[in-house]
């Protein structure tokens, strides 16, 4: 199959949609991460979505909707703090979890008895899902295992010859995943961090609770809430460590472990800040942006993880980014990358 890519605009829009309604394959932005789309009431146009990115079949997929009028036939309720979180949040990254009305296919809940729902802050996008006329099902626009796309570019990367069309919005503003909430119970419970914090739920609510395997992995016999925490998603190929504690700490530390490494003939990168960057000795620094921006942080992060890969580094340090706002949903994407192996120094 071949694969275009074609700046947004009126006609690329219309040309998705139509290959929508048909029931293939669309890569388009939104705010958080490019999306890999398919019309959400077909459940064959969907089976292509897991078959695209080589996804286990049991991780479900959330919906997009271009705006909260086209919610209530895909859902059996709306409860009142779900109600109150929309009107704050949305149009924005945040997915609500909700019970599933049944036109909403197996295939899109995984078998569940609930279905994840998200209006996206992103115009292209909510233009996409008017135009198509139906809600669209859209995990990330990977291959299962690789980073999230940022740019239409990596979603080439990982989708060429597989999808028909891919539409180029241009860099995503977040840069991390929707925050995923529980909200068919009274507490609301975040399965997922990401651009809306417990402390903006908090305010919202009240209460809010954060699932406990957020930050910490899954142990055997554990059931995972939301299926995502199940896999070791945005893993680079070489082992990468995080290392945590006060900045002198961190840089000597690091400079000692490269320096092994070094010794043993590998190749070694190191993702730090602008301001920490150059007190390394790594065959490749790489920057997350400047320390007092979080928001650039989120931008960079997917891309510094695929050029890890591009970059055939044997072994990958970090320093570890726990920022006041969306730093847990930072921290929660660099401990999978680095299968929760963290060292701790003062
Ligand atoms: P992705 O779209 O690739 O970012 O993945 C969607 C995430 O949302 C995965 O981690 C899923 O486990 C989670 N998710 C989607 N639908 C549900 C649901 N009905 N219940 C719990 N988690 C869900
Ligand atoms: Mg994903």
């Amino acid at each position: 199959m071949k694969t275009q890519l074609l700046k947004v605009n009126e006609d690329s829009i219309a040309l998705g949609a139509k290959l929508i309604r048909e029931g293939e394959l669309v890569g388009f932005p939104t705010e958080t991460v490019y999306g890999l789309g398919a019309n959400a009431l077909d459940a064959e146009a969907v089976v292509k979505i897991f078959e695209a990115k080589g996804r286990p079949q049991d991780n479900p997929l959330i919906t997009h909707v271009s705006c909260v009028e086209e919610i209530p036939p895909l859902v059996r309720a709306i409860p009142a703090a779900a109600k109150k979180l929309m009107e704050a949040f949305w149009p924005g990254p945040m997915t609500l979890i909700l019970p599933k009305a049944d036109c909403i296919p197996n295939a899109v809940s995984a078998g569940l008895d609930t279905v994840g729902i998200r209006l996206p802050s992103n115009a292209d996008a909510r233009a996409l899902i008017r135009a198509a006329g139906r809600p669209i099902a859209a995990p990330s626009a990977n291959r299962s295992g690789r980073p999230s796309p940022t740019t239409a570019l990596h979603v080439l990367e990982d989708m060429d010859g597989r999808i028909p069309l891919i539409l180029d919005g241009g860099a995503c503003q977040v840069g991390v995943e929707s925050s995923v909430i529980d909200a068919t119970g009274d507490v609301p419970v975040i399965l997922r961090p990401g651009g809306i914090t417990p402390e903006m739920v908090e305010r919202v609510l009240g209460h809010v609770r954060v699932d406990e395997h957020v930050m910490s992995p899954l142990r055997e016999g554990d059931v995972a809430r939301s299926p995502g925490m199940k896999y070791k998603h945005y893993a680079p190929k070489a082992d990468m460590v995080i290392v945590d504690g006060s900045s002198d700490a961190v840089v000597s530390k690091i400079n000692a472990l490269v320096h092994q490494k070094q010794e043993n003939g590998q190749k070694v990168a190191v993702i730090a800040t602008e301001e920490s960057g150059p007190s390394y000795h790594a065959d490749v620094i790489l920057s997350m942006g400047s320390r007092s921006n979080e928001d650039a942080i989120a931008q960079h992060l997917y891309k510094i993880l695929r050029e890890c890969d591009e970059l055939h580094v044997d072994a990958i340090y970090s320093e570890s980014f726990q920022t006041p706002r969306i730093g847990q949903a930072i921290m929660n994407r660099l401990l999978k990358a680095a299968g929760h192996t963290v060292i701790h120094c003062d």
